[in-house]
């Protein structure tokens, strides 16, 4: 069962933490773990190690991962941040809807 209620490639923004406000796009999400990689969200410094003799190591930016219920997704209709309905079709085709009042899109 997965519980995280975003997916790869959508747009979100952060609900706490020091990157609250912030817009980024799901880069990865971990539905074991609850957790997703944010676009320039969560950035932390990682140590590299010179990976050949003589090369030197350094400090890179990236993203750690981070629980998926301090994200809301934002509705790509709207463009505001949106609690999620689903939407069956005719088809059986399960679709995600924008709850936002004067929106309802589906996505
Ligand atoms: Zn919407």
């Amino acid at each position: 069962m997965n519980k995280v209620h975003v997916k790869k490639g959508d747009t979100v923004v952060v609900l706490s933490g020091k990157d609250k406000g912030k817009k980024g796009k799901v880069l990865e999400v971990s539905p074991r773990e609850e957790k997703v990689i944010i676009e320039g969200i969560n950035m932390v410094s990682k140590h590299v190690k010179p990976r050949k003799m003589g090369e030197p190591g350094g400090i890179v930016k990236a993203e750690a991962p981070m629980y998926a219920c301090k994200v809301m997704l934002v509705c790509p209709k709207c463009g505001k941040p949106t609690r999620l309905a689903h939407k069956i079709m005719p088809d059986g085709t399960k679709l995600r809807a924008c709850k936002n009042q004067k929106c309802g899109e589906t996505f």
